[in-house]
């Protein structure tokens, strides 16, 4: 990683300021070449006034601020310079232009953060929470992201990773020095162990919940027309937003509502029903309902309390929303072993205990460390399952180094959280999600 690159750090469209950020060994002279002045007598991280020239026709491009940074004192670890100029299209691309043609690399997605990984600058959890800070679709997302860029996930992995070394240095000990240490003494392995289990399990408990948060769920409301699907929607809404009629099948397109429920964002489907039909109009509206269904995450399947029907239940999971039980009292038991929660669209009633059904798992305490990645679970519920292995062997009176060779993977599946064991191409793929100018 010897060249320079440069990108444009700010979101394209008309701004007030736009940024094009430079990282690398010859980010200095390549803006000094751009700024037509040197940076010598410009202190690191002080703003200074510059004016961008095009190095081949020397014409003056933009005027702005600009600022520098000497590695590793930077978000990248290396050398890096930010040009603060103003924020339009043009702008900014010609620019760029020009600390390209002085002899920088446009920048891939994700590199400059990619760079900051690989100076030790960020671990891979913690550059994953910057991207998710960035996309973030809620403000429980926008928090659990924060919280992990701050390293609150990676403190845990490193604690659970030194109960791991705990154990493996006692495991060790008897393996090469057994006439010094003697015969290994169970409880002074298992002690670590189980507190690793222990607070992996807490890790994972919460795994369900935040990946929701950072990639959204897609719900599909079916059932029967009249069932209270468009009230139960809006009534999820908050708002009047779906049309809502005592004729059955009014819903005849299907509405899509962006909500966000116990912090989760969530897309809400309101379909026409599955019903069959001979109306041409309304079977176009069966079509395009079974296709949204076929794709939800869940299906919230609406059925009446005062009008007992049969149930059509979807192949992905569900839950049975049985609704008007301001109307009748709804007899739970015929669902069985169906998940079903009693709801009122009407009067709100029931319908936070359909939302905690629907997300699927408890939202764990506001200061827990969450798992916002399918990632991040595979990885820990590997570690999880070579910890057992581990303290099954033990408690069989195994050797010591079969014992000592599951913790050893445990550790290793723990590593890939932080990137310390990560393999380069699941390093490189995660990067190249990211946009470009992070
Ligand atoms: P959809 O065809 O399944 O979308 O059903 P709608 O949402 O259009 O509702 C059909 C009728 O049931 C309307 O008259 C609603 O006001 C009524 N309704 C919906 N939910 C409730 C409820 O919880 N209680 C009562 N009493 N009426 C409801
Ligand atoms: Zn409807």
């Amino acid at each position: 990683m010897t060249d320079t690159i440069a990108a444009i750090a700010t979101a394209t469209g008309a701004a007030g300021v736009g940024i094009v950020r430079l990282s690398g060994p010859n980010a200095r002279t390549i803006a000094a070449q751009v700024v037509r002045r040197s940076l010598q007598d410009q202190p690191p991280r002080l703003l200074k006034r510059a004016t961008v020239y095009d190095p081949q026709s020397g014409e003056s491009l933009d005027d702005g601020l600009l600022v520098h940074f000497i590695g590793p004192h930077s978000f990248t670890g290396e050398d890096v310079v930010e040009f603060q100029g103003h924020g339009g299209m043009l702008t900014l691309a010609q620019v760029l232009q020009a600390f390209l043609a002085a002899g920088a690399r446009l920048a891939r997605p994700g590199e400059f953060s990619e760079r900051a990984f690989h100076n030790g600058k960020l671990d891979l959890a913690q550059a994953e929470a910057l991207a998710d800070l960035i996309s973030a679709r809620s403000v429980a997302a926008q928090r659990a992201a924060r919280r992990q860029l701050d390293g609150s996930l990676s403190q845990e992995a490193h604690r659970i990773a030194a109960e791991l070394q705990e154990a493996l240095a006692r495991l060790e000990a008897t393996i090469d020095f057994p006439e010094d240490v003697g015969e290994l003494v169970p409880e002074t392995v298992e002690a670590p162990l189980g507190r690793a289990a222990q607070r992996l399990e807490r890790l994972l408990a919460g795994a369900a919940y935040g990946r929701r948060l950072t990639e959204g769920l897609t719900v599909a409301l079916t059932g029967a027309p009249n069932v209270g699907k468009s009230s139960l929607l809006n009534a999820l809404a908050g708002a009047e937003r779906a049309i809502v009629t005592e004729l059955a099948g009014t819903t005849r397109d299907i509405l899509a509502e962006e909500l966000v429920l116990a912090g989760v964002p969530v897309r809400v489907l309101d379909t026409a029903g599955l019903r069959e039909t001979d109306d041409p109009v309304e079977r176009i509206g069966v079509a395009r309902a079974r296709a949204a269904v076929a794709t939800a995450d869940v299906v919230i399947v609406v059925v009446d309390a005062t009008r007992p029907e049969p149930l059509a239940l979807p192949e992905q999971s569900f839950v049975i929303a049985v609704n008007k039980s301001d109307l009748a009292s709804p007899e739970l038991e015929r669902f069985a072993p169906h998940p079903a929660v009693a709801i009122s669209a009407r009067t709100g009633e029931g319908l936070d205990a359909l939302v905690q059904a629907v997300i699927g798992t408890s939202v764990p305490a506001s200061d827990a460390p969450l798992l916002t990645r399918a990632r991040h679970e595979d990885a820990l519920r590997r570690a999880a399952a070579q910890i057992h292995d581990a303290r099954v062997t033990l408690a069989l009176g195994l050797p010591a180094e079969l014992i000592a060779v599951d913790t050893h993977g445990a550790l290793a599946a723990l590593g890939e959280l932080t990137g310390q064991t990560t393999r380069e191409e699941i390093i490189q793929g995660i990067f190249s999600r990211f946009c470009i100018g992070k």
